[in-house]
């Protein structure tokens, strides 16, 4: 059995407990007592007055447990900010946060209580990973919420090594998050099918800042305008739908759907990494941590690098630099612009058009690129079969058929190729390299996961 059928198997067969218990059943805090108390974290109300028992009893833990590693605030204080102004102004004036910690966690579900407590109390909405590899979470709320976020969990054991960096911070608020909050256990922080303990973090590829990362790519163009052979294999790891709208001109962005297709794509294209240096980004950088180890554990690069803190932390430092077009991210506001290129097109009339909104028709999870003048015109759905199919659905919701549920991937989506050959164009080394063959199709990936 090869290395990946191996580590897939493991994945699906080892299964923690943890991951069919209730998040914090029967647990206790075994941090409490056993560790210095940080100062003025303490919240001496306990909770906000006005809550009723019955909300709290779902939390099984004690608020002397949780007391430690929560911010002096109660929900009240997160609300009466919340509600001082309008949704506008909220979005304007709050934040977003994403970040991630790659930590063996003895306790995941005593974790998964504790950021349940404190984004409750702090009125942050966001969908937050916890597995024993780790943490991944992006929250977003009132300014004074997220920075009374930040510092709680900088004072929690496990993170006490997290900076302020480590938090990419962009304009959004509680709003930006349409389902509230999801905290949740899994075998992953982020789902790349593989088993932790056969594809560690531990192993990940070398980390480079964006100033090294801006260097390295700037090397990388050099080369291709002087025709040069290049031995770099310069790649984006996010999924298709995300480089479409926002890209290092000169990757190669495979075109996968979901992150889980990489250790097939890494595999079905190892003739493109073999003794290549591999300069690798996503979002936040998440993605390239177990992308990288992964790419490292197959033996046949000569050097894994990664973007640390991924484009997030590049813009942050180049906003105009080599990253073209909007930084997509999986929340309710899409995309995050800091340049005016738009670098994608409108599904229907091909004019330039980066604005992603969901699908119109209800059982369909595709997110659609369709200008104002399209969407004028009625076009607001993926595909045509999509059209009709919200057609039979709206006289589903008349009783005539049944209702259908909603789906991650339409019909549309159903041609195009799982997961793409690269090919090696040998004149020119890795420059060169097109995907193979087949259209990609213009459907896009559900954003219901968070991923960085
Ligand atoms: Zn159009
Ligand atoms: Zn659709
Ligand atoms: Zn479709």
């Amino acid at each position: 059995m090869d290395a990946l059928k191996k580590a897939r198997t493991a994945c699906s067969t080892s299964k923690y407990i943890l991951e069919n218990a209730e998040p914090g059943e029967g647990q206790k805090n075994k941090h409490q007592g056993s560790r210095e108390t940080p100062n003025g974290c303490v919240n001496p109300a306990g909770v906000c007055a006005g809550e009723s028992t019955s909300k709290r009893r779902h939390c099984s833990y004690s608020e002397d447990d949780v007391r430690p590693w929560l911010p002096m605030v109660t929900q009240c204080d997160a609300e009466d900010e919340e509600s001082r102004c309008d949704k506008k102004s909220r979005t304007k004036e709050g934040q977003v946060l994403l970040f991630y910690k790659y930590v063996d966690l003895a306790d995941p579900a005593d974790i998964c209580e504790w950021q349940r407590e404190l984004c409750r109390r702090l009125h942050l909405h966001g969908k937050i990973r916890i597995a024993r590899e780790g943490l991944n979470g992006t929250v977003g709320g009132a300014l004074i919420s997220t920075q009374q976020y930040m510092e709680a969990v900088m004072t929690h054991p496990y993170f006490t090594d997290m900076n302020i960096e480590d938090f990419k911070t962009s304009q959004g608020g509680h709003d930006s998050f349409l389902d509230g909050l999801v905290v949740s256990i899994h075998q992953e922080i982020v789902p790349m099918g593989m088993d932790p303990m056969l594809v560690s973090f531990k192993d990940a590829g070398c980390h480079l800042t964006p100033a090294q990362f801006h260097e390295e790519v700037q090397r990388h163009r050099n080369a291709k305008e002087r025709e040069e052979k290049t031995n770099t294999v310069f790649i984006d790891c996010r999924n298709f739908y995300e480089s479409r709208i926002g890209i290092f001109p000169d990757a190669i962005t495979p075109d996968i759907r979901k992150f889980s297709y990489w250790p097939e794509y890494v595999d079905k294209n190892e003739a493109v990494f073999a003794d290549k240096k591999v300069l690798m980004y996503c979002t936040g950088g998440i993605r390239c941590e177990r992308g990288s180890a992964y790419l490292r554990s197959k033996g046949i690069c000569k050097e894994v690098l990664q973007l640390k803190g991924g484009i997030h932390r590049y813009l942050d430092q180049y906003p105009d630099g080599f990253f073209r077009g909007k930084l997509f991210v999986f929340d309710n506001r899409y995309a995050i612009q800091t340049n005016q290129d738009v670098i994608a097109e409108c599904f229907h009339c091909s004019k330039p058009w980066d604005e992603y909104e969901p699908c119109s028709s209800k059982h369909c999870h595709q997110l659609v690129l369709s200008c104002p003048s399209c969407r004028t015109s009625g076009l607001t759905t993926c595909c045509r079969r999509c059209a009709e199919l919200a057609l039979d659905y709206a006289s589903g919701e008349d009783g005539k058929t049944k209702t259908k549920k909603r789906k991650e991937e339409c019909t549309c989506t159903k041609n195009r190729e799982r997961i793409p050959v690269e090919k090696l164009d040998s004149s020119s080394a890795c420059s060169a390299i097109k995907v193979d063959g087949v259209k990609p199709c213009r459907g896009t990936g559900s954003t219901r996961d968070v991923q960085s």
